[in-house]
């Protein structure tokens, strides 16, 4: 079987070395010249708009997914027409606006933070005339870690983000004072089966992702069923097929959806070695409509995301326990170059070891 994969970042270079003991073959389209695929697998470089070097990329694949959110949905659909494509290319619709995506929550029942679309000056002072302040103006599209977002707490900051987000469709939201910030990932094969993973807990810091706690601690029942039904009414709606992260604040007991990924995500890489079966493995088995894995928890986990540098691997292996995955990228700031996890019952002895982790960056 051979896998094609858009996109050759850290996410489609795990999903090839988790899809090499299965036997399967992979092959990406990456449109820059140095990435983390490379001396991996088979790679297309092009534009993902480019249909010749689509046709190119996909002859001889059995089916192709992708790995990164701004992939662009006619691609995808064209794509579609000559073969299994999953996630279902309609999904990006919605995954790639966020105003569209919370009326999509909205119409599931999903709850969420308030919002309202904001396509003039005179929107943005409704907007916070009805919800109030402090808020947050985000652009509806292309928006990551943090960018393309600005925080409103006085009349002059509705005026500066104004100035500065102004000339992009955007979209306000009342300001979450959570608890944490959790997310779920989970799996659904093309055969209906489904796979859901612990509810994690997620520190950011500059909008990046630094460290995800797997399960999310004190997590509850209630509170992981809740999660699971949001996912399960999302896999319904769109007939799903691979993984879905949803990432969600918890406030007063209760979850309100920020938004979702369409693909395996930063907070569901503790799953390498923190579940029986990783995240990357079973969004290749749901695509092939093989079994899915189980997706417990083995042991409490901690991932740790190496950004801008990465301390020398010698230090980070002295530490018992330490797994070390470097994606092979340049080092850049802000960049994600790698990441560790690791797996310990005691959790004690677990936030010790992040804490040596930490010291180190
Ligand atoms: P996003 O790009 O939507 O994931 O937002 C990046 C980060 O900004 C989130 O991880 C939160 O820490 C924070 N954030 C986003 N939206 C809200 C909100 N409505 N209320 C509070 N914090 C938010």
């Amino acid at each position: 079987m051979q896998i094609g994969v858009l996109g050759g970042g850290q996410l489609g270079r795990m999903m090839a070395l988790a899809g090499y003991p299965l036997g399967l073959k992979f092959r990406f389209l990456e449109s820059v010249q140095d990435a983390p695929v490379d001396d991996l697998a088979d790679r297309v470089t092009a534009r993902y708009d480019d249909e010749a070097a689509l046709t190119r990329f996909a002859g001889g694949l059995d089916i192709i997914t992708y790995e990164f959110e701004n992939v662009p949905a006619s691609s995808a659909k064209f794509l579609a027409r000559s073969h299994a494509f999953f996630p279902p290319p309609d999904v990006l619709d919605v995954a790639q606006d966020r105003l569209t995506q919370k009326n999509f929550f909205k119409k599931l029942g999903i709850p969420t933070a308030p919002f309202a679309q904001v396509d003039s000056r005179a929107d943005l002072d409704a907007a916070v005339q009805q919800h109030g302040l402090p808020g947050i103006l985000k652009t509806r599209r292309s928006g990551y870690d943090g960018k393309g977002q600005m925080l409103l707490k006085s009349a002059d900051d509705v005026e500066r983000a104004w100035k500065t987000l102004g000339n992009s469709p955007l979209i306000f939201e009342g300001f979450v004072p959570f608890e944490r910030e959790v997310s779920i990932v989970a799996a659904r094969s093309r055969t209906g089966e489904t796979a859901f993973y612990p509810l994690v807990e997620n520190h950011h810091r500059e909008g990046i992702l630094r460290l995800t706690l797997a399960p999310a601690p004190n997590l509850t029942k209630e509170l992981q069923a809740e999660a699971e039904r949001c996912a399960r009414r999302i896999f319904d709606d769109f007939n799903y097929v691979g993984v879905l992260t949803i990432e969600m604040f918890q406030h007063g007991g209760r979850l309100l959806v920020n938004e979702m990924a369409t693909r395996v995500h930063n907070s569901g890489h503790w799953s390498i070695e923190g579940s029986e079966t990783s995240q990357f493995e079973n969004h290749l088995r749901a695509g092939l409509g093989l079994p899915l894995g189980l997706s417990h928890a083995l042991h409490p986990s901690a991932m740790i995301n190496l950004i801008g540098t990465t301390p020398p691997s010698e230090k980070i292996l002295a530490i018992p326990g330490a797994h070390l995955h470097l994606y092979g990228k340049s080092a850049a700031p802000g960049r994600k170059l790698g990441h560790v996890t690791i797996v310990e019952p005691d959790t004690a002895r677990l936030m010790e070891k992040v804490r040596q982790v930490q010291a180190l960056l």
